[in-house]
């Protein structure tokens, strides 16, 4: 059809499953075990439809100040969006418009190279080493950004703080973005250095180590510069990105401290418990310092074992990708899913 050249096409990212079908064990978006805390519940509860009547606060001031005070920044230096997927999508939008590709590892978060592609942003993907680890050189030519997660996913790598600062300092003429949905489960963030070095925007999520996936809430934190920019961007777009509801509950989240540390304690004791588990099957995988595990098994292949777990209601995730399609990358669930997950496991390692 004629109109179609004028169409914006593009080769749209793939979310994990999610399943209609009751008693499932999910363990493929690396969501939370545990429910938002009790504070979230009674946030909740305090909502009424009325409430609903007029728009949001587009400024999004109180859940803003509460993540500055948090983190001991200033509102300035917050930018909240409908879960860390649109802050970094604007993000993209905003920092990424230079002629130099940008630069995201080869094995990272598959949603870069699509808003890569939409915005027709040029990029390169520097390969990981062997060790699934970033090649500090790669990030030290000429490009037009960079962004990369640490932990990364899905290998659940982390890299140091050095390695961060060196890739920063060495790119003051691009925006450097680190995407930190998954640092609450064990790494040093980078979001000290945010002070240092006015390129640095820092992202997070409530996706994960907040219980708070299907409310739909991220943040970055940069310099007031930088935060400025991306404000901008999203008032070009949509004055009301937060619902009236996530505002609200995304403060009382923050405020139940002792309840986050509480289930993050849990998770991470979990993940040391189900890693001894998985390798005494024969699994191995880089030391898991995010919410899931990214394992491969030394005979069976990955595709085979994820068909099997799916046949008997566990979903994990795989992708057919090169250099990762031997490995499954499983989220860490409860004490008692990880369990039927290693029963199960065990029952495909000696059938086949
Ligand atoms: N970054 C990374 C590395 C992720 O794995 C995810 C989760 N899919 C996100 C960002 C987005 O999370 P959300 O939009 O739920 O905040």
């Amino acid at each position: 059809m004629p109109w179609q050249t004028n169409v914006r096409t593009v080769t749209p990212y793939v979310a994990g499953e999610q399943p209609r079908q009751a008693n499932i064990i999910k363990l493929n978006t690396n969501e939370s075990p545990y429910p938002p805390g009790p504070a979230v519940a009674r946030a909740l509860a305090a909502l009424s439809a009325d409430d609903l009547r007029r728009y949001p606060d587009p400024d999004c001031d109180a859940l803003t100040q509460t993540l500055a005070d948090y983190h001991g920044l200033s509102p300035e230096q917050v930018f909240v969006g409908v879960g860390s997927d649109d802050v970094l999508a604007l993000a993209f939008l905003t920092f990424f418009n230079g002629p130099e590709p940008i630069l995201f590892p080869d094995i990272s978060y598959s949603f870069y190279d699509v808003w890569a592609n939409l915005y027709r942003i040029p990029f390169r993907t520097p390969a990981l080493d062997e060790d699934f680890r970033i090649v500090k050189a790669d990030y030290l030519s000429a490009n037009g950004g960079i962004i990369f997660p640490n932990p990364n996913a899905p290998t659940g790598i982390l890299e140091g703080l050095d390695l961060v600062e060196d890739i920063v300092r060495a790119n003051d003429d691009s925006v450097v973005i680190i995407d930190e949905a998954y640092i609450d489960f064990g790494g040093e963030s980078a979001l000290p250095l945010i002070k240092q070095y006015d390129n640095l925007l820092v992202v997070r999520t409530f996706s994960k180590s907040r219980a708070l996936a299907g409310l739909r809430i991220g943040y970055a934190m940069g310099q007031a510069g930088l935060i400025k920019y991306l404000k901008d961007a999203k008032f070009a777009t949509n004055s009301y990105t937060m619902n009236t509801p996530s505002l609200a509950l995304g403060v009382a989240a923050i405020k139940d401290e002792a309840y986050f540390k509480e289930t993050r304690a849990k998770i991470i004791r979990t993940r040391a418990w189900f890693a001894k588990e998985l390798g005494a099957l024969g699994f191995s995988f880089p030391e898991p310092m995010a919410n899931f595990i990214f394992a491969t098994h030394e005979k069976i292949p990955a595709a085979y074992i994820f068909a099997d777990l799916r046949e008997m209601g566990i979903y994990v995730r795989h992708w057919q990708r090169p250099r990762i399609d031997n490995y499954l990358r499983i989220t860490i669930g409860s004490d008692e899913e990880m369990r039927v997950l290693i029963d199960n496991l065990r029952s495909i390692l000696e059938s086949d």
